[in-house]
C-alpha cells in the first residue's frame, strides 16, 4: 500500500530530553510523518467520516507529544508512531521524522533529528493443549492476545481434536490457529506468548510431552529467522496436518516463504503422502 498522508513539520513545545533544563523548561520539536493507509474509500465517497482526519490526527500527536515525557527523540519518535497504529487501525504504518531545533549541545546546528518506522505485522500463531481445561486454555491464548494493546486478533480457527505426535503416551490435542496483527517484533512476541503459556500453568518436563498451552509462532510476514531462540517459518509446520488445517481454514493462502508454498498446498501434499 503506497497511499499516505503527509505531515509536515508539525511543531509541538514539549519536554523530552536527558538534561534537566530539557524536562523543566521544554523546548521545541518539529514532527513530520508519512501515514500509509487505504485512501481510497474517502477519495471515492468525497466523505470526511471515512478519511483519516489530519486536523484530529494533528491534535492526537500534539497531545500525546506534551504527555508522554522521554529522554530519547528515538524512544518519542517510536511511541508516537505506535500511539498512532494502536489508535488508528487504518494506518498499516508510520513513518515519522522527529526534529529537535533547539538542541543543547553547545555548537551550532540547525538541527538533530531521528526518522524511524513502524508497521503492523502479520503473523499467524498456532495454539494447542492436552491437559486440564482444553478449550479454557485455547481461550484463554485467544483473549490475552486481543487484550495485548500491540495486538488485534484478526481470526481463530474452530478447534480442532487430533492425535499426540512423538512417543510420549498422552491424552490427545485440542489445536488450532490465530491470525494475528502485531506492532512486536517476532522475538518480542515469542517472549509475549511464553508469558500467556506460563499464565496457563505450562511446565517444560517432557519434551515432546503433555502441556496446557503451546503456541508457536508459524509465520511472520514473509520474514525468515534461525537463530538460538526463534526459527520462523516455524520449522515443523509443513509437516504437520494439525497445523496446516486451521491455518489453511483462517488463511489457506498464507505463504511460507522458505518452501514458497501456501498453507492450502502443503496441507494438500501431507494429505496425498
Ligand atoms: P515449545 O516446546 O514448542 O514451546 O518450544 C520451545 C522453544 O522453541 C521456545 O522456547 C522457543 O525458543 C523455540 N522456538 C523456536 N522457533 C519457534 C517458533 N517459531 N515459535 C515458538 N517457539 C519457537
Amino acid at each position: 500500500m503506497d497511499d499516505c498522508i503527509m505531515i509536515d513539520n508539525l511543531v509541538v513545545f514539549a519536554n523530552h530530553g536527558v538534561y534537566k533544563e530539557e524536562k523543566t523548561m521544554g523546548q521545541r520539536f518539529v514532527i513530520s510523518m508519512k501515514l500509509y493507509a487505504d485512501l481510497y474509500p474517502a477519495a471515492k465517497s468525497d466523505d470526511l467520516t471515512k478519511a483519516l482526519n489530519y486536523a484530529e490526527i494533528c491534535s492526537f500527536v500534539t497531545k500525546f507529544t506534551q504527555t508522554h515525557r522521554c529522554c530519547l527523540i528515538e524512544a518519542a519518535a517510536v511511541n508516537i508512531a505506535d500511539a498512532l497504529l494502536k489508535g488508528y487501525p487504518a494506518i498499516d504504518r508510520v513513518e515519522i521524522t522527529l526534529k529537535k531545533p533547539w538542541a543543547p549541545i553547545g555548537l551550532p546546528l540547525d538541527q538533530a533529528a531521528v526518522h524511524l518506522t513502524r508497521s503492523r505485522h502479520r503473523a499467524y500463531i498456532g495454539i494447542g493443549s492436552n491437559l486440564g481445561d482444553k478449550k479454557g486454555y485455547l481461550d484463554l491464548a485467544v483473549r490475552s492476545l486481543d487484550e495485548d494493546e500491540n495486538c488485534i486478533v484478526r481470526r481463530v480457527s474452530d478447534y480442532i481434536v487430533t492425535k499426540p505426535v512423538g512417543e510420549v503416551e498422552q491424552d490427545d490435542f485440542l489445536n488450532g490457529c490465530i491470525e494475528l496483527d502485531t506492532l512486536y517484533t517476532p522475538h518480542e512476541l515469542l517472549d509475549r506468548l511464553h508469558e500467556i503459556e506460563n499464565a496457563a500453568g505450562r511446565t517444560r518436563d517432557i519434551h515432546w510431552g503433555p502441556r496446557t498451552l503451546d503456541l508457536d509462532i508459524l509465520l511472520y510476514d514473509s520474514e525468515m529467522i534461525h537463530d538460538e531462540t526463534l526459527t520462523i517459518p516455524h520449522p515443523e509446520m509443513h509437516k504437520r496436518t494439525f497445523v496446516l488445517e486451521p491455518l489453511s481454514q483462517i488463511a489457506p493462502f498464507a505463504k511460507n516463504p522458505v518452501l514458497n508454498k501456501c498453507a492450502a498446498t502443503l496441507l494438500e501434499r501431507i494429505k496425498q503422502q
